[in-house]
């Protein structure tokens, strides 16, 4: 009320301004550990994309999407208690229907939902799926770890034979090749319940003696999941497990064979691998075969992508007995990779074309004439907000299109329009009625293909 204002002011002679209280407004922020997806960012994630397509065509996998919001008690039944995981990295909450839902982690345990829900155990197999979208899990963000990030996954269900593990192993190595990232891949066998259980107690006896030397973790590990202190980043729990009974000498007969005949596989083909003891994964899933990637001079801090097999999974959730295979990769941390590495990733195409316009009788014009241009397949820009003629071209040349056209008065007069070549300077005029025609031959002759490396 400025007249209120004005009164309480004091006996000077001026009356001063009302004072007008503005109200601080915080900009809204991004949550911890998220991040948007700029559009500066999307020429790494259109690549990434097409590569994980066409390695889904080539192997012929089908896409299947599952929801991001699950039950709860998927993931806890499916990944287990006490991994990383569940224990600490869940996006979980109760909704208003006092439901327990989360925020999946990881794709698998939605698929193997999927896969009992559907019936696919009634398919022909094996099936192959594959999928690429957001998971969540709560850590500490750093390079290369996120709170949201997006995986890529490809699983086989119901092949038990190691030539599924090696397909599995052959299609994450050449989507890496494709990437033109120079990667190592890692092989271990965890066997299976019955072999992983004298191995467990092996290492217990082992670690129970070394138990002062341990970290915090490990320490826990040593009750609840002993296997997983092979694999402790910490430099003292590694120093111990440097000297730690190696699993590959427990493996059962059929746990060994599979991982023999996995091996012959990949030297069939000339794979290149590094079967490492200390390779057990996180998640309490895994049966035989598991693997990593990581790029070429990592020590595995900063794994690109990890997979194995899961042969008790669908049945550990009341489905009818599937054996499954198949590995995850997370999109950010490869293109951090590809980044470091200055990989270069293929541009996206600029348009072909300009559609410049003087005065508002011409833009309405034009604003048609796009409209046609994109339908006949034209890839078309424009600046229909920009008034002068040098604004627009002065875009033009930014876009690097080969051609503009300029539809001014006169043009609009005559019934024509000039056709500019952008790298020249040499306009044409050209029959306003025959200009999609006539631009759509000058486009296909000047092609030359920018979308391929
Ligand atoms: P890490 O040992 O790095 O925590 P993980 O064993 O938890 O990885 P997986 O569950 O196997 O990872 O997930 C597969 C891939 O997803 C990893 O190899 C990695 O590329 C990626 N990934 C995992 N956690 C994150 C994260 N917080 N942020 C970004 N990418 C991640
Ligand atoms: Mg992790």
């Amino acid at each position: 009320m400025p007249n209120q204002s004005i009164k309480n002011t004091t006996k000077s002679a001026a009356p001063t301004e009302p004072t007008v209280k503005v109200k601080k407004i915080t900009p809204p922020q991004l949550v911890r550990g998220m991040h948007d997806l700029l559009p500066a960012e999307w020429p790494w994630w259109n690549f990434i994309s097409s590569v994980i397509k066409e390695q889904a065509e080539a192997y012929r996998f089908e896409r299947l999407e599952t929801p991001i919001l699950e039950k709860l008690n998927l993931f806890t039944r499916a990944i287990g208690g006490s991994t990383d995981i569940v224990e600490k990295e869940m996006f979980a909450f109760v909704d208003k229907n006092e439901d327990h839902l989360a925020l999946r982690p990881e794709y698998t345990a939605g698929l193997a939902r999927a896969y009992i829900e559907h019936g696919m155990m009634a398919l022909h197999k094996p099936i192959k799926l594959f999928c690429f979208g957001p998971v969540f899990r709560h850590e500490r963000p750093q390079a290369g770890r996120f709170r949201e990030f997006r995986q890529y996954d490809f699983e086989i269900y119901g092949e038990a034979g190691a030539a599924a593990d090696a397909q599995i192993i052959l299609l994450a190595s050449s989507f890496f090749s494709k990437l033109h990232l120079p990667i190592t891949i890692q092989i271990n066998s965890v066997g299976c319940p019955t072999c992983r259980a004298a191995f467990r107690q092996k290492l217990v006896d082992y670690f129970r003696s070394k138990r002062s030397h341990l970290c915090e973790d490990c320490k826990r590990r040593l009750v609840k999941n002993p296997l997983r202190i092979l694999d402790c980043k910490v430099e003292e729990c590694h120093a111990q497990a440097l000297r730690a009974p190696q699993i590959v000498d427990s493996l059962c007969l059929e746990c060994s064979t599979h991982f023999t005949k996995l091996l012959e596989y990949l030297d069939e083909v000339d794979l290149a691998y590094q079967l490492n003891p200390y390779l057990v994964r996180g998640l309490d899933y895994y049966t035989r075969t598991v693997f990593e990637i990581w790029a070429e001079g990592d020590d595995g801090k900063n794994t690109l992508a990890a997979g194995g097999r899961y042969d008790n999974l669908i049945t550990d959730l009341g489905g009818v007995a599937t054996p499954a295979i198949g590995f995850a990769g997370g999109a950010e941390r490869l293109i951090l990779e590809l980044k470091a590495r200055a990989i270069p990733v293929p541009e996206i195409p600029p348009p072909d074309l300009f559609l410049a316009c003087l005065g508002e009788p011409a833009r309405k014009k034009a604003f048609r004439l796009f409209e046609e241009l994109r339908n006949q397949g034209v890839k078309v820009a424009e600046s229909f907000t920009k008034d002068g003629l040098k604004g627009q071209l002065e875009i033009a040349n930014k876009l690097k299109v080969k051609f503009a056209l300029v539809l001014g008065q006169k043009e609009m007069m005559d019934g024509t329009i000039i056709v500019r070549d952008m790298e020249n300077g040499i306009q044409e005029i050209v029959d306003l009625k025959k200009v999609v025609t006539e631009i759509k031959k000058r486009i296909e002759a000047s092609v030359t293909d920018t979308s391929l490396l």
